[in-house]
């Protein structure tokens, strides 16, 4: 058995690389000196065994999830993230488990030039939280209260892969193409996306409690309502093969939790311009005055969904 401290120094500090981070693991506090201008951002996500992920889920995968779901809420703001704290609990000092999971979530810190700046490690039973804390220049920062009626409702990447997944996995399902456990078990939290769309969202969020859930935000954050269009829901060529009828999919793609893309709200006018950047970008509705979410099909008819999305209370 290895001692908790072998565990920080063996698998958990490392030099930072970024000057701002002038103080990372090893005193009682790290420290982030904030250029100036700039305004900090922090965020903390908990993944809990049982709750977030099924038992004896891959540890390199959840090393990246630990920390892509953080880095997801600063890419929701449209900011840059810089610096991140682990929170660590486990049952024993599992050497493999602990290499594994280092590697998921250094990979992904390095991926995106996060330093791992602090933490904390206990026994218990198994759970992970991640801060990250991230950089947006002054009063730029994109809210989720900035909707304004006539925005366009645009979704980054594709809805419900993550759904279909942990709808497999409780299913027991035998065989499932590799493409959704990996949207599943290590999204891309849309980080670049995040900070090109700054300049043009009047409002953002990530989605992680599923699209309807999680738009529903934006638009009592906002002080108004809005309408999709079922037809317009990004699907990947991998759900629409794999679930059908089409209503299943687009059940997972508007109430499935864990897409980890980026809803927004933009001005009509900048649509062709982010069409142009390298995250694909889709416009599934509109914002519009009168208060309430309208799903409407094909005919323009409105759709009843009876599970929304996930909450935990
Ligand atoms: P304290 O008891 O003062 O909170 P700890 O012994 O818990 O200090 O931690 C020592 C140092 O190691 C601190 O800098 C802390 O931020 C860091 N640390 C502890 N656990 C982790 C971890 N899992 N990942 C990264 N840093 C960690
Ligand atoms: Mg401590």
């Amino acid at each position: 058995m290895i001692r908790e401290q072998d565990i920080i120094s063996r698998y958990f500090t490392r030099k930072t690389r970024r000057a701002s981070n002038r103080l990372g693991v090893g005193d009682d506090a790290a420290i982030i000196r904030i250029p100036a201008k700039q305004e900090l951002l922090l965020s903390i996500d908990t993944l809990i065994e049982g709750v977030h992920f099924f038992k004896s889920t891959d540890p390199f995968a959840l090393g990246h999830k630990t920390l892509a779901v953080s880095l997801s809420d600063i890419a929701a703001m449209g900011g840059k993230p810089i610096a991140a704290l682990l929170s660590l609990s486990r049952p024993n000092a599992d050497k493999k488990w602990l290499k594994a999971f280092h590697q998921g979530f250094f990979t992904l810190a390095e991926a995106y030039g996060v330093d791992l700046i602090g933490g904390d490690t206990c026994q218990g039973p198994l759970s992970l939280s991640s801060v990250v804390q991230g950089l947006v220049p002054q009063n730029q920062a994109v809210l989720r209260s900035g909707a304004k009626v006539g925005d366009l409702i645009c979704v980054s990447g594709s809805l419900g892969d993550a759904a279909y997944a942990v709808q497999a996995l409780k299913e027991n399902r035998k065989k499932m193409n590799p493409y959704f456990l990996n949207r599943l078990q290590q999204p891309s939290p849309r980080v670049e996306l995040g900070q090109r769309l700054r300049p043009y969202a009047h409002a953002m969020i990530d989605i992680s409690d599923g699209l309807i859930t999680d738009l529903k935000r934006i638009l009592r954050a906002s002080h108004v309502g809005a309408s999709i269009y079922t037809p317009q829901l990004p699907l990947s060529s991998e759900l629409k093969e794999a679930s059908t009828p089409f209503e299943k999919a687009m059940k997972l793609a508007l109430a499935g939790g864990d897409d980890y893309e980026l809803c927004f709200t933009i001005p009509e006018k900048h649509l062709s311009r982010l069409k142009r950047l390298p995250t694909p970008i889709t416009c599934i509705g509109k914002i519009e005055k009168k208060l309430g979410l309208l799903i409407r099909d094909g005919e323009n008819k409105i759709v009843k969904i009876s599970q929304e999305g996930y909450e935990h209370f």
